[in-house]
């Protein structure tokens, strides 16, 4: 005898696996389902990067302008709420 269990699928995400690419979740201000907008901030990790890159000077700003050494901080487009960061460090 075969039993199937039927997972009910929520509509949102509850955990939501934030990257560095927009998600689809749900907003925790507006409570509406939306694809995440990305931006790029200036987090620990670039800051890191930089005290290490002090030891080549004209390196120490690379970071700063390269997306990958940045946090990506995951925006409601609807309401402009912060749904999630992915942090390079922490
Ligand atoms: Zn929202």
């Amino acid at each position: 005898m075969n039993v199937h269990t039927i997972i009910p699928v929520d509509g949102a995400m509850s955990a939501a696996n934030f990257s560095d690419l927009p998600v689809r979740a749900q907003c925790p201000q507006c409570r509406k389902v939306v694809m995440s907008q990305v931006l790029d901030t200036v987090g620990l990790g670039t800051w890191l990067l930089a005290l290490v890159l002090l030891l080549i000077p004209p390196l120490c700003f690379v970071p700063f302008f390269i997306k990958a050494c940045k946090d990506k901080e995951h925006r409601c487009p609807n309401c402009g709420a912060i749904m999630g960061v992915k942090k390079l460090v922490g």
